[in-house]
């Protein structure tokens, strides 16, 4: 039997659904409209937002980088940036707790994912940071999918590249500044140690925030504070509360730009259970959001959101908390533009 291939379109894909029923705000082009199209249907980019190459500009993009090869326990934060995205469906646009409407007031776009090879670390380490400098040159921020947490250091690469050394507000149960494991000096528990060695770091803005757990030996935390970094452990964030954790990271980074990186094993297990190396006595997922609502404060540059691992998830509890976790950084970015 022949098979005929047409290359008559079938479809006039400017009448999908998608294309058609967005919420546009002045000359930015929002979400799909849920009130016209279900939010189960169709393709799931981050917030059902338009993909880059649907929009002439973006003030933010969503990047996903679908890679894992650098972990050291449970691995399958490969698949963390499509289930993000999936998660992140019932995202409405009007954010009441910082008035403001993120796509609205800026444009955000997807950017889809970096092709990294799964299989050689040094090359997928070159092709983020490639991938992130490109895009730095057309979108001023940009919020990052992992992943595991290898990818923060060639993130960290390409905005020190545009902003010089820069303050990172670190969430996450580890410390992840070690130096080697196996005798690699590129996995996802030795980052910021790396970034720091390169002077990628503003040494005397950097903050980790919800460490918990045993560690090696106490010289973890001693070389951790060489390496450029206060700490508010688990326990210090669960005495000083929202407020007072909000007030230690803002005394910390000033008025420099500032990188956040959010691990979502900062969260309890109870409140993130799919990720690679969970550590009971994390914070909740209301603590954490109700401290990034605060960075509209901040000096936002870029964001990323690492470690999200579906196959260890029940019932999307990680990759909503992941996607909640980007739609109050995006929020806390158009708050703060908004301001300024
Ligand atoms: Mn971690
Ligand atoms: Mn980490």
């Amino acid at each position: 039997m022949i098979i005929e291939i047409s290359n008559e379109p079938t479809r006039d894909w400017s009448e999908m659904p998608e294309a058609v029923h967005r919420i546009s705000h002045g000359g930015n082009v929002g979400q799909v409209d849920a009130t016209k199209v279900p939010r189960y249907a169709g393709p799931a980019t981050f917030a059902r937002l338009p993909r880059i190459d649907e929009v002439g500009r973006a003030d933010a993009a969503v990047l996903g980088v679908p890679f894992d090869s650098g972990v050291t326990y449970r691995p399958g934060a490969r698949f963390g940036p499509s289930h993000i995205r999936e998660s992140s469906r019932l995202l409405r646009p009007y954010n009441p707790a910082l008035e403001v409407s993120p796509f609205a007031s800026l444009q955000v776009v997807d950017a889809d994912d970096v092709a990294v090879n799964p299989f050689s670390i040094d090359e997928a380490i070159t092709a983020i940071e490639r991938a992130a400098r490109s895009l730095l040159e057309r979108v001023p921020h940009l919020l990052t999918l992992g992943g595991d947490h290898t990818i923060a250091l060639p993130l960290l690469r390409a905005f020190a590249a545009a902003h010089g050394p820069v303050a990172v507000v670190h969430f996450d149960a580890h410390l992840d500044t070690w130096d080697t494991y196996f005798g690699a000096s590129y996995t996802h528990g030795t980052p910021f140690r790396r970034a720091s060695e390169e002077g990628l770091l503003d040494r005397s803005g950097c903050i980790h925030v919800g460490i918990r757990g045993p560690l090696f030996a106490d010289t973890d935390l001693s070389q951790d504070a060489g390496l450029g970094f206060q700490v508010v452990s688990a326990p210090e964030a669960d005495s000083l509360g929202v407020a007072g954790i909000v007030q230690r990271i803002a005394d910390r980074v000033g008025d420099r730009p500032v990188y956040v990186s959010v691990d979502i094993d900062v969260l309890d297990p109870a409140h993130a259970p799919g990720t690679g190396t969970p550590e009971a006595g994390g914070l909740t997922s209301r603590e954490l959001l109700g401290v990034l609502r605060s960075f509209a404060r901040l000096n936002l540059i870029g964001a990323d959101i690492v470690e999200v691992a579906p196959s260890y998830d029940h019932a999307q509890i990680t990759g909503i908390a992941a996607a909640h976790v980007g739609f109050e950084l995006l929020s806390a970015l158009a708050a703060g533009q908004n301001a300024s």
